[in-house]
C-alpha cells in the first residue's frame, strides 16, 4: 500500500469480490487482496467469549468455528460469501443481523500506514454502509459472542441457508444483492412491480427467483450488467417513483 502511495498511484482493497463488478477492460490502479489475514482467536469470558478474526477469514468459516465452540451471534450470516474484512466494510446482514451488532472494535493500518483500533461507536454503521475510507485496510476484528447450544446454532444456520437456497438463485453466478432496500421495504418489489423479472440484456437477467439478484447465465460481460441495472433504475423509476440505489460496487466503469 505504501508502495502505491508513494508513487502515488491509485488502489483498492478486495476481500473475496463478492460484492464488486469490474469493467471490461479492467483496472487501471493497484488491487491489494487482503485473503491471507487469517487469524481466529476465541477467549473466554463470563457470558461467551470475545472472538478475534483476520479481515482475510471468510465469514463462512468464521461462522462455523463460533458454532463449534457453542458460540452465537453471527450464525444468521451463514452463507454471505465474503471475508471479515469485506463484511465489515458493507456493514453485510441477514436475516435481520448485521454483522456489526456483536462487534467491539477493529484493527486497521491508516493511509499512511499507521495501525490503529477503532471501536464500534466510531464506524459509523448503517443499512450496508459503513465510515471505513476506501484508503484504509481493515486487518483484524473483535466480536462478542454468547454461550449457546452447538445444536441451537447448527439449527439456526442450517435454516438460514435453506432459507438462501430457496429464496436467492445461488445456483448461479451473482453479486448478490444488485440494489439496497429502502428503510426495510425490500426492493425487489418495484422491480417486480416494473415487470421486470427475468429481463435480460445479453446473457445477464434479472433473476426469475428473486429480482434484486442480476445473474449471469453464461458469458455475460460486465457492460451487458451494467446496462441491465441501467435499464432497471429506468424502468423502475418510470413505473412507480422510486430511485434505486446500487448496493454492489462498480469497479473501472468511469475511468
Ligand atoms: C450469492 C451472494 C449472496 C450474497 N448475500 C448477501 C447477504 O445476504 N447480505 C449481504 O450483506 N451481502 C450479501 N452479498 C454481498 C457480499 O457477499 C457481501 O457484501 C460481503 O460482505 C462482501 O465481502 P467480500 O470479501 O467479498 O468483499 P469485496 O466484494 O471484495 O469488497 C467489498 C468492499 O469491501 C472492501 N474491502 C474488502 N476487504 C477489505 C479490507 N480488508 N479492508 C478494507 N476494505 C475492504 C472493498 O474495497 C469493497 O469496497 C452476497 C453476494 C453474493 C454473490
Amino acid at each position: 500500500m505504501l508502495w502505491l502511495r508513494e508513487r502515488q498511484l491509485p488502489f483498492r482493497f478486495l476481500g473475496n469480490g463478492t460484492n464488486v463488478i469490474v469493467a471490461d477492460r479492467g483496472l487501471a490502479m493497484g488491487v491489494i487482496r487482503v485473503t491471507r489475514m487469517g487469524t481466529f482467536r476465541a477467549r473466554r469470558t463470563r457470558a461467551g467469549a470475545l472472538v478475534e478474526a483476520g479481515a482475510g477469514v471468510a465469514l463462512k468459516t468464521m461462522i462455523r468455528q463460533c458454532a463449534a465452540r457453542g458460540l452465537s451471534g453471527l450464525e444468521r450470516l451463514f452463507g454471505i460469501p465474503g471475508t471479515v474484512g469485506g463484511a465489515l466494510k458493507m456493514n453485510a446482514g441477514s436475516f435481520g443481523v448485521s454483522i456489526s451488532d456483536c462487534l467491539i472494535s477493529v484493527k486497521l493500518m491508516d493511509e499512511e500506514g499507521e495501525v490503529l483500533t477503532r471501536q464500534r461507536h466510531e464506524m459509523g454503521f448503517g443499512y450496508r454502509t459503513s465510515s471505513f475510507g476506501d484508503r484504509e485496510c481493515i486487518l483484524e476484528a473483535t466480536f462478542e459472542l454468547k454461550h449457546a447450544d452447538p445444536r441451537t446454532i447448527k439449527a439456526e444456520m442450517e435454516r438460514v441457508w435453506r432459507e438462501r437456497l430457496g429464496k436467492h438463485p445461488m445456483e448461479m453466478a451473482s453479486a448478490g444483492s444488485v440494489f439496497r432496500n429502502r428503510d426495510g421495504d425490500p426492493c425487489w418489489k418495484y422491480i417486480d412491480r416494473a415487470g421486470l423479472r427475468g429481463f435480460s440484456i445479453g446473457n445477464a437477467s434479472v433473476s426469475e427467483k428473486h429480482p434484486n439478484f442480476i445473474v449471469n447465465r453464461g458469458g455475460a460481460s460486465a457492460s451487458d450488467v451494467l446496462r441491465l441495472i441501467e435499464t432497471v433504475k429506468l424502468r423502475v423509476r418510470e413505473a412507480t417513483g422510486v430511485a434505486l440505489e446500487e448496493e454492489v460496487e462498480l469497479w473501472g466503469f468511469n475511468e
